[in-house]
């Protein structure tokens, strides 16, 4: 991986001086920007005739795709939800002497590309010949974390040949596809355009979601060209700008865009909205609006910075994680959530998924505002009655929240996720537990929480069956979160999942009684999830000592990955979907999944034992997979392990470890490098009250350091060959090192243990 790096390794740059038509796609994701109102992948400006994937988004405007299935299945979702590309309204056409420059097809010279993400900046450079003239184009783009509804284009060509003619184009167009659709349908229609603006809205559907409107305005600041007219048709409009320039001389222009949608207003005023708000920004140069831009980026670094000395692959992995988290989702609105591939492409789409609940609460938790938590659970909280339909669609009492969504209703449509791959709904009860555990606030629970886990602790009860001859519960016709296994009996996760969301319920109930009315729970009922918890069945191995994955695991032909020929590898790209499902390789971590939920249910040898057997079986082709893998073996001292899979999750996009990313990045598993340097390396829990660390030191870093936010507190820890643990703000706190109870008033220092790698 490491020879064949795509961009240089820098501690807060994504930089490049190639041009690389050949993995343009991979350029593109690796180069996205967003503000968790908008994104894009990184797109040029310009034209390019090459292979590439067009893409902007904008968050929360979705389509709902008519469901495309070989074979019907009743109870189906009806359509597949996607967040759709929005109008390509970054595009500036640039002309040298009437001929428009192509970055395909062109000869580039100089040729720069760089991703600044300390400050949400990208730039590019380059020479470009055409008739044997020069230019040097230079191009930076930001989307504003100060104006949401703003994007910036500053594009300067300084001509190194004398009377050179010049023309930009600068243009809003929504004829673009989703490569994603369907049936190859373009979901805008037109509503009304102007040489600088552009309104369009998605097309009528025949199930009863809301039609979405949006509007782009774009203010055009030219300088030593003349504006010479314009394009307008219904769902194309640009203005062209005109003019000759000489040697040393510079003609510039900077698009600022502003695009509204009918989430935030009316639908008929979302074209002035946007026309407002231009007006507004057009006030200010590109300058003060950078630095008002730049200034959020840096108080966001100041909180959620990790840095890590000696490594600067490492280092840069999680920034570029932090970056595109961050630009994906930073808690503002409710009605959002973090789509795992956020706006940089659209497999997944922006589409909610359990992955949220599972991977990102605790990264949010620590390094954001309570509220932006309680917004992610809310969120949920507001779906109830979708995920009660889901249930009622399976024949089910209760709520089973979706494995894909926009608002509550399943919108996924491959049988074995929508309908098995049921374990999705503990995740969201879990997320319950994490906040009230890691907040100590228990308001949340007893007001909406515990509609939420009474909805998901019905569908669990209903969907176990009695098995007299054993006289234990089961769950038949399940997927875990293996995806490469179907339709197997007891998942060990889900039967885990299902008996702790009952447990959870019934403890949390006792905190508030008078919700038993509220929510119509009989005693009658209370006694039957208790019955249930008492005789559920988990399949284990006592030879072995693990649990088992499910009914029929341990009779599959069971050997390492290391077995396999490494062409084989990926597997979902290179075997048949057959062979896969027969293999006894493991996806992602599902027991493993397990056990790090509940960590201290385990013994040591337990998990190591469960660790040595599943781990060395996984291909880790999910991207969610390696991070939880990673937190356990840093627990079980096995360091060179957690510090491979460390940079298998951070890296896995600036590496393209899984091949695919060029299908854009993957968002919501970039919470697993931060996961695994607090929870792995630095050991950080939170049972019970109390805040923990076990620091350890990964062999060739020479430090790392964070941030957390804990109940009212902000600390930073700083781990190298001691470990320091300072109160930045807040009350003192009584909390644990290695153990031992301390009172942590100003700061703490202690040895650590661990430098060593005890092999993996
Ligand atoms: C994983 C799921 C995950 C989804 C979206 C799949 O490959 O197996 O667990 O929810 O990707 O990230």
């Amino acid at each position: 991986m490491a020879n064949n790096r795509l961009f240089e390794v820098d501690e807060w740059k994504i930089r490049t001086n190639h041009l690389d038509k050949e993995n343009r796609r991979l350029q593109e994701s690796l180069t996205s920007i967003g503000n968790g109102y908008m994104g894009m992948r990184g797109n040029f400006e310009e034209q390019y005739s090459g292979d590439h994937h067009q893409g902007s988004y904008l968050a929360g405007v979705w389509y709902p795709d008519k469901t495309r299935v070989g074979w019907w299945k009743n109870g189906y979702p009806e359509y597949f939800g996607k967040v759709i590309n929005a109008m390509n309204f970054i595009k500036v056409d640039l002309f040298i002497d009437g001929e428009v420059v192509d970055l395909f097809t062109d000869t580039i010279m100089d040729f720069t590309l760089e991703l600044d993400m300390k400050h949400g900046i990208l730039t590019k450079s380059y020479l470009v010949e055409k008739n044997e003239k020069q230019v040097r184009v230079e191009v930076e783009r930001f989307v504003s974390l100060d104006q949401k509804e703003l994007c910036v284009i500053n594009m300067k060509v300084t001509s190194l040949s004398d009377s050179v003619h010049l023309r930009f184009v600068p243009t809003l167009d929504s004829q673009v596809k989703n490569e994603d659709a369907n049936y190859e349908e373009m979901f805008w229609l037109p509503v009304a355009a102007y040489s600088n603006q552009l309104v369009v809205e998605t097309k009528p559907n025949d199930f009863g979601i809301e039609q979405f409107r949006v509007a782009a305005t774009m203010t055009n600041r030219v300088t030593h060209l003349e504006n010479t007219g314009s394009l307008v048709t219904p769902m194309q409009v640009n203005e062209v700008f005109e003019g000759t320039i000489n040697v040393g001389e510079t003609a510039a222009i900077e698009k600022l865009i502003v695009l509204t949608t009918s989430r935030d207003g009316e639908i008929e005023s979302v074209g002035e909205r946007s026309k407002e708000i231009s007006v507004k920004v057009s006030e200010q140069s590109v300058d003060e609006l950078r630095v008002q831009h730049e200034s959020l980026w840096l108080e966001r670094w100041k909180k959620a910075d990790v840095v890590i000395g000696g490594d600067a692959a490492a280092q840069q992995g999680i920034r570029f994680n932090l970056f595109q988290l961050f630009s994906t989702y930073y808690g503002e609105d409710e009605r959002l959530n973090i789509g795992p591939k956020g706006f940089t492409g659209e497999k997944y789409g922006g589409a909610t998924y359990w992955d949220t609940e599972a991977y990102a609460v605790p990264l949010y938790l620590a390094l954001t505002d309570q509220s932006v938590t309680k917004n992610l659970l809310s969120y949920r909280h507001n779906q109830l009655s979708g995920a009660e339909h889901n249930s009622r669609q399976q024949g089910l009492d209760g709520a089973l929240f979706p494995m894909v969504t926009f608002t509550g209703v399943e919108c996924h449509n491959e049988w074995e996720i929508t309908f098995e791959e049921i374990h999705r709904n503990g995740a969201i009860a879990y997320a319950i537990y994490n906040y009230t555990n890691y907040t100590g606030d228990k308001e949340y629970l007893i007001d909406k929480g515990l509609d939420v886990l009474t909805g998901i602790s019905r569908f669990w009860a209903s969907r176990v069956h009695y098995n007299c001859q054993k006289d234990q519960y089961m769950m038949h016709g399940v997927t875990g979160p293996n995806e490469y296994e179907n339709n197997v009996n007891n998942n060990w996760y889900t039967n885990k999942m299902a008996i702790w969301t009952l447990k959870y319920t019934l403890a949390s109930l006792e905190l508030a009684p008078e919700k038993k009315l509220v929510l119509n729970l009989t005693d009658e009922e209370l006694r039957k999830w208790q019955e249930i918890i008492e005789k559920m069945y988990f399949p284990y191995d006592e030879e072995r000592g693990i649990f088992i994955q499910h009914d029929t695991f341990l009779d599959k032909e069971l050997r390492p990955v290391t077995d396999l020929d490494p062409s084989d590898l990926p597997l979902n790209q290179k075997w048949s979907w057959d062979r896969i499902l027969r293999s006894p390789f493991i996806k992602q971590a599902d027991v493993l999944q397990g056990i790090y939920f509940f960590q201290d249910e385990f013994t040591i040898e337990e998990k190591q034992r469960n660790f040595d057997f599943y781990e060395p079986m996984t291909v880790h082709e999910s991207s969610l997979s390696p991070s939880i893998h990673a937190i356990l073996a840093a627990e079980l001292n096995k360091m060179d392990k957690a510090v491979e899979l460390y940079e298998r999750t951070a890296r896995l996009d600036l590496d393209n470890y899984n091949n695919d990313t060029e299908d854009g990045l993957h968002i919501t598993s970039m919470t697993g490098s931060w996961l695994t340097i607090i929870e792995g390396f630095a050991g950080m829990r939170t049972t019970n009250d109390t805040l923990a660390f076990s620091p350890k030191l990964p062999r060739n870093w020479s430090h790392y350091g964070f941030h957390i936010n804990y109940r009212g507190r902000l600390l930073k820890v700083m781990v190298e060959q001691e470990a320091t643990i300072e109160l930045v703000s807040g009350e003192p706190l009584e909390m644990k090192v290695y153990n031992q109870s301390i009172l942590l008033s100003s700061s703490y220092t202690c040895q650590i243990t661990h430098t060593e790698s005890a092999g993996a």
